[in-house]
């Protein structure tokens, strides 16, 4: 295997859970020279621009932009509600969870975590239990992770809101939807979620470095009775801006604003409703080709129930181990990069099929033909026929 000619040539696909692939329209929009940052078309586009971002989260609230990765926008929605001291709550599904509690410590916070795992989503009655027990309303706000991109656990962000309005309990529901916005149905208003965070490499098909912060009402009244803040993360200038500087608290973005100008054209010509209907169509293709492969005894699923995984990634254990020869394998020799088996304690026998944002059936066929080879090259257990049983799913 080791000196079999490489067939990598041409072009390649990273299909790896983000960054997601790169749309040529993005590409292109973004190939231009700085424009003016004081004056003309930079500045007339954003009221658009904004607008059609709060359409993609489902909401009619305030959003501020922030240049940061997911991880800036973390430390941004918790540092404009959350005072040194008090109290979050982080039910935690896979690793992205507690990278968010973590940040909330940093910034002074008291962080209750309550540990789900790397397989299982959000045990609701759990959180019940603890929020019950919170009759002072000491909890302050819930870390929810919509979809945990290193497990691809996808959990009930709105049963989370009906405990909390059956409860009674006033703690701000903050979602980090980074993985799943453009990908898996998020509603922000219809759900009543207060603060949403994302960044704009994953469904929203943008290079990373740019991320945003929706919040409401609710959320901005914690935030006024904050005793301080942060002045650079602080939303509420970047949300009203009175001056074009004020949106990106220095000079702005540019290419990215273009590059996210044009992926927001595709999703909307699109549809968002067709977005969703897609990445859940294209999973289902994904995992009837994994069904089959698991009758070797070999490949598993890392979320046994379907209703609880992600539409934009699939994580997958080998259980004899090689994922990583596997991965080393579709990409010097197949030129498909898959994702690496992020935070998994055996993460080297895990791995990661991304599917998100600008990825069509041809490519996830491509994908799983990809994944077919290099089992077959490992001499990998499987069962036969995995990508007979994909292409049967896309016949409809
Ligand atoms: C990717 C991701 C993050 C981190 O985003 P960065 O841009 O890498 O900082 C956080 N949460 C979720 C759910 C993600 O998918």
């Amino acid at each position: 295997m080791t000196n079999q000619l490489s067939l990598a040539q041409g072009r390649e696909y990273l299909a790896i859970p983000g960054p997601s692939v790169m749309p040529d329209a993005v590409l292109q929009a973004m190939h231009r020279p700085s424009p003016n940052i004081y004056d003309g078309e930079l500045i007339e586009m954003m009221p658009a621009l904004l607008q059609d971002l709060r359409r993609v989260a489902r909401t009619d609230h305030s959003v501020a932009i922030y240049i940061a990765n997911g991880h800036g926008t973390w430390e941004a929605a918790l540092s404009n509600v959350i005072a040194p001291g008090e109290t979050v709550l982080a039910p935690a599904s896979g690793r992205f969870t507690h990278g968010w509690a973590e940040m909330a410590e940093g910034i002074g916070a008291k962080v209750e975590v309550i540990d789900f795992g790397m397989s299982s989503p959000w045990d609701i009655e759990r959180i019940a239990d603890t929020l019950r027990a919170d009759t002072s309303h000491r909890i302050k706000a819930i870390l929810a992770v919509h979809v945990d991109t290193s497990t691809s656990i996808r959990n009930d962000v709105p049963a989370l809101r009906a405990l909390l309005d059956d409860l009674d309990h006033p703690a701000l529901l903050m979602a980090d939807c980074i993985a799943s916005l453009g990908c898996d149905r998020f509603e922000m208003d219809a759900w009543g979620v207060d603060v949403t965070v994302t960044a704009c490499q994953k469904g929203l098909m943008t290079p990373a470095g740019m991320g945003f912060v929706f919040f409401n009402e609710k959320a901005q009244a914690k935030r006024a009775t904050m005793p301080r803040g942060s002045q650079y993360w602080d939303w509420q200038p970047r949300a009203n801006p009175e001056l074009f500087y004020q949106y990106f608290n220095g000079t702005a973005p540019t290419h990215h604003l273009y590059g996210l100008r044009a992926a927001l054209d595709l999703i909307h010509a699109e549809g968002i409703e067709h977005v969703w209907a897609r990445h859940e169509c294209l999973a289902n293709a994904i995992w009837a080709a994994c069904e089959v492969w698991s009758e070797g005894q070999a490949l598993q699923f890392n979320v046994a129930d379907r209703a609880h995984r992600s539409h934009a990634v699939t994580a997958l254990r080998l259980t004899e181990g090689r994922g990583t020869p596997l991965r080393q394998f579709t990409e010097s020799q197949l030129g498909l990069t898959l994702g690496i088996g992020l935070g998994m304690e055996d993460w080297d026998s895990c791995f990661r099929l991304g599917h998100m944002g600008h990825v069509n059936a041809q490519m996830v066929m491509a994908m799983l033909g990809g994944v077919e080879t290099a089992m077959a090259a490992l001499d990998i257990p499987r069962g036969r026929g995995a990508l007979e049983a994909a292409a049967a799913t896309l016949i409809t």
